[in-house]
């Protein structure tokens, strides 16, 4: 791939775009970089890009950057229906995203996790499972590190482990996993997506390019990534699988392995013992098989697997318990801004919950938690832009118990007022953060520090 000579603008400039600019920029390109922020916003970053030697275009998308580049190159946050995205494409522009760009020079297999749940969990286990087996492997993409920035950095692993977004999906176009894993397809984004099926067809876009040596691992309780599977030309494993399907199933403590008869090239043990396992729920079963399968199609070993099921103790902001006061344990569930991973948090509870929930909403129906708020939901506390929404839908005569804060702070001690001994408090918000955070990471650590006060005024 030759970029010596060639006009390049990226779009976007946070931590991705910085160093697509470097990447670029060594290769001898001709960078242009382009974002809506000011220069005085964009800060040190802006400095950066210039001390490289690129052109820089800020505080408006003006159309004459776009028209006159060889390539356009966006980063993972900016929408690929931008505007002048748009009439970039139809001048006959080439636009890829960060990841395109990236795979185009890293010659390692990738193995690449998405679904609407359950992604940097799933990523992070395969990659321990990869680690422990004795391979070599970077872990990176959506979470962490960017794909490009491994593929700027001299040092090579034997396997790439990549989490990808739909966003990232969209502006492929010769991405391909030699392993792909699809978790699960629910209802996400869909302020960004024109409807369900445009987010799915997203989503399958990670298998558009595989041939028949790769591999797909599915959800086999999922209809959505079923269809999916479906038309797929490689092998196909399944966690939750049909009867007799290849794949992976649970029972008994251990998951119990059916291998592709025939041509497989894979061979699988019996069963992994799962019984050390320490993250909760059914969920976290689920993104375990997927790795583990994705591990064994990658060179991992069912003794490296085993090892990280024993070790992985799960990510911060994700089902986390946080403290113990007064016989009420508060779990910080941060991540959960959809609707779905509200119901799989709540689902691991067997005891009454007073939960947290509200922030700015992704496009979800918050009905579909109806059933599960009322069999399991003591009191709801909401907060943030969509609280009026959340408390219209799950109102009498679907919810009794609606409290609203003000804040975190509030919504904390309005749980510690309501909450009785044995009971769980969890923040679970099914929403983005944006409204009154910087990030879901910021929400959780208000939250935590909030218990933690709670906490202290014990002592
Ligand atoms: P992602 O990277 O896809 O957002 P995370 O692993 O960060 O996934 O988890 C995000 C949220 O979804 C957390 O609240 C977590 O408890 C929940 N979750 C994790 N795995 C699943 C799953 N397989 N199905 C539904 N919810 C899940």
């Amino acid at each position: 791939v030759e970029l010596a000579g060639k006009k390049i603008l990226v779009v976007g400039l946070a931590r991705t775009g910085g160093s697509l600019v470097r990447f670029l920029v060594r290769r001898g390109a001709r960078v242009t970089v382009n974002d809506r922020a000011s220069e005085e916003t964009l800060g040190v970053r802006a400095e950066e890009v210039l001390k490289m030697g690129a052109a820089v275009r800020f505080g408006d998308h003006a159309p004459e950057a776009f028209a006159c580049a060889d390539l356009i190159v966006i980063s993972p946050g900016v929408p690929h229906t931008l505007e002048a995205l748009v009439r970039a494409a139809a001048l006959g522009i080439e636009i890829i995203g960060e990841i395109e760009l990236a795979a185009r020079f890293i010659a390692e297999p990738i193995v690449a996790v998405t679904g609407t749940n359950g992604k940097t969990t799933t990523t992070h286990l395969l990659g321990t499972m990869l680690a422990r087996s004795g391979r070599k492997v970077f872990v990176g993409g959506n979470i962490g590190v960017p794909l490009i920035e491994y593929a700027e950095a001299g040092e090579r692993a034997e396997v790439v482990v990549a989490e990808v977004s739909s966003f990232q999906l969209d502006t492929i176009r010769t991405f391909r996993p030699r392993v792909g894993v699809l978790l699960n397809i629910t209802p996400d984004h869909l302020d960004r997506y024109p409807d369900f099926a445009g987010y799915a067809a997203a989503k399958a876009r990670l298998f558009e390019n595989q041939s028949e040596e790769d591999t797909a691992v599915l959800n086999g309780a999922d209809p959505t990534v079923r269809a999916i599977g479906r038309g797929l030309p490689g092998r196909r494993l399944f966690f939750n699988p049909a009867e007799s399907e290849p794949g992976g199933a649970f029972s008994g403590g251990k998951l119990h392995l059916r291998p592709i008869s025939g041509k497989s090239g894979i061979s699988f043990p019996d069963a992994i013992d799962f019984s050390g396992f320490s993250l909760p729920g059914a969920h976290n079963l689920e993104n375990a098989a997927a790795a583990s399968l994705a591990a064994l199609s990658a060179g991992g070993t069912p003794e490296g697997i085993a090892a990280a099921i024993r070790e992985f103790k799960g990510l911060p902001h994700r089902i986390r318990l946080v403290a113990e006061i007064d016989g009420v344990r508060y779990f910080n569930d941060s991540k959960a801004t959809t609707v779905e991973s509200v119901r799989r948090a709540l689902e691991c509870f067997d005891t009454p919950v007073v939960l947290i929930m509200g922030g700015r909403n992704k496009g979800c129906d918050f009905a579909a938690l109806r059933e599960v708020v009322s069999a399991k939901v003591r009191t709801l506390i909401l907060l943030g832009e969509a609280a009026g929404e959340i408390a219209e839908t799950l109102s009498p005569p679907f919810f009794g118990a609606v409290l609203h804060a003000g804040g975190m702070e509030e919504a904390v001690s309005l749980a510690r007022e309501t909450a009785k001994p044995g009971d769980v408090a969890l923040l679970s918000p099914a929403c983005s953060s944006f409204d009154m955070f910087a990030s879901y990471a910021h929400r959780g650590d208000v939250f935590e520090s909030a218990v933690s006060r709670l906490a202290g005024g014990e002592k």
